[in-house]
């Protein structure tokens, strides 16, 4: 997602890159340091400002993918309150009652309203969900500097597919895991005692239909009086107090989220259900309903770099055209292939060899088709293959085949002669 510009010249609360990838500021200190030395998939189809799902799919051409309410932790939008356009916002969200301690996460009132948009196939079309941190009129995100772990990593199309998503997937879990486990810190470092909270927050379960306003989805008083506790009516004291302790300390960030234990309040989560229409109840992910120990950050870690050494790693052996890949002369009969006119082919997808409709269709520039369709026939991964394939595709080809064996389109083939 675009961005809005930042004022400040602290590395920390300014967007940086990841390969093509704006990240927050904060990265640099709450992740690991060799993150950076990564490299990243480009995710060229997920072209936000000319939304593929905006001119395609019916999806809203303002809002396009941020029709969600972000979880944003308390130091992240303490952090925003250093710049004028987030600001603003952060503090209107406070005098309008959608924040609590730990930052902006959805009420009962909001996640129903999630739910319902998701089991109506609202999302990207939904009226109601929007995110508060987005410029309607210019597309950008006012948050774009501090946003949360996954708006920072949400690509919906994958150069690398499958693998891809995986990839970006752990980055987000573990990017998340620490953004809750900083905020727990920073809250009971400032005499805010997250346990007590979660105490008070259990105690309003039996109420849950009291919590939020089932219309704007905001907490209601009475539900932010008892979650604040001694610091109702310091909110953004408490916010920026946050982001005052994470600047100071940033150099022990990754240090400090693997010991922290993240507490949640389970019994007004399990009670929210209640406020979920019925019918709606089956969008419930069945993992929240679970309650067991978190990963410390440093073992997701540990599973994201297999994962990274995973999408970079050539296939050995020998690797042909897929039987459920499909590639034909781009026959511009619609508007998406009218779009794509500059490409003379499409490769289309299938679940199954003979499967009447595709999953999924990608355009291509004819040096793309003709590559892929030299693996027509089984083709041995080695120097000559490597050369050849650069000299086609003008791409790295470990890159090339990485991204075509990730989509599956190429695969690995044991035979001799055709796939
Ligand atoms: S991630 Fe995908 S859906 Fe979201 S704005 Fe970008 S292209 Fe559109
Ligand atoms: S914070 Fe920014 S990127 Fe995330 S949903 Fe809101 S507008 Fe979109």
């Amino acid at each position: 997602m675009p961005q809005s510009k930042s004022l400040s010249t602290d590395p920390i609360e300014q967007a940086f890159k990841l390969g093509e990838h704006w990240v927050p500021g904060v990265w640099r200190y709450m992740l690991p340091v060799a993150l950076t030395d990564m490299t990243f998939p480009q995710e060229r189809r997920a072209t936000c400002l000319n939304c593929p799902r905006a001119r395609f799919e019916g999806w809203r051409p303002d809002y396009r993918c941020c029709t969600y309410h972000p979880r944003v932790p308390n130091f992240l939008l303490g952090l925003a309150l250093s710049h004028p356009a987030s600001e603003k916002i952060v503090r209107r969200l406070v005098a309008d009652g959608f924040i609590i301690p730990e930052g902006m996460l959805s009420s009962p009132s909001q996640w129903a309203h999630y739910l319902s948009d998701t089991g109506e196939d609202r999302f990207g079309r939904s009226e109601r969900v929007l995110c508060p941190f987005l410029e309607q009129k210019s597309g950008l995100c006012n948050l774009y500097a501090f946003r949360n772990s996954v708006c920072s990593t949400f690509f919906c199309l994958h150069d690398h597919g499958d693998k891809g998503d995986k990839f970006w997937s752990s980055l987000q879990t573990l990017a998340q895991q620490v953004e809750m486990a900083i905020g727990q810190w920073a809250l009971n470092e400032l005499g805010f005692d997250v346990k007590a909270c979660m105490q008070r927050m259990n105690s309003l379960a039996g109420k849950v239909e009291k919590v939020s306003d089932p219309e704007t989805g905001a907490w209601t008083p009475y539900a932010l009086k008892v979650i604040w506790g001694n610091f109702h009516g310091r909110e953004l004291e408490l916010l920026q107090g946050c982001a005052d302790l994470v600047r100071k300390n940033r150099d022990r960030l990754w240090e400090i989220a693997n010991t922290i234990d993240i507490l949640e309040p389970n019994k007004l989560d399990r009670a929210a259900v209640k406020v979920v229409p019925r019918k709606y109840r089956s969008e419930i992910d069945a993992e929240y309903f679970e309650t067991g120990e978190t990963s410390p950050p440093r073992d997701i870690w540990r599973g994201f770099k297999v994962l990274h050494k995973n999408l970079w790693t050539l296939p050995a052996g020998s690797l042909a055209l897929s039987p459920r890949a499909r590639i034909i002369p781009n026959p511009q009969d619609d508007e998406q292939g009218k779009a794509f006119s500059d490409c003379s082919h499409v490769v289309e997808f299938r679940s199954r060899r003979n499967a009447r409709d595709f999953e999924w269709r990608e355009y291509l520039h004819a040096d793309k088709a003709v590559a892929l369709l030299w693996f027509t026939r089984r083709r041995k991964v080695n120097e000559a293959l490597l050369g050849h394939l650069s000299t086609m595709t003008n791409q790295h080809a470990s890159q090339f085949l990485s991204e075509w064996t990730g989509k599956k389109v190429l695969v690995r083939s044991l035979r001799q002669g055709s796939p």
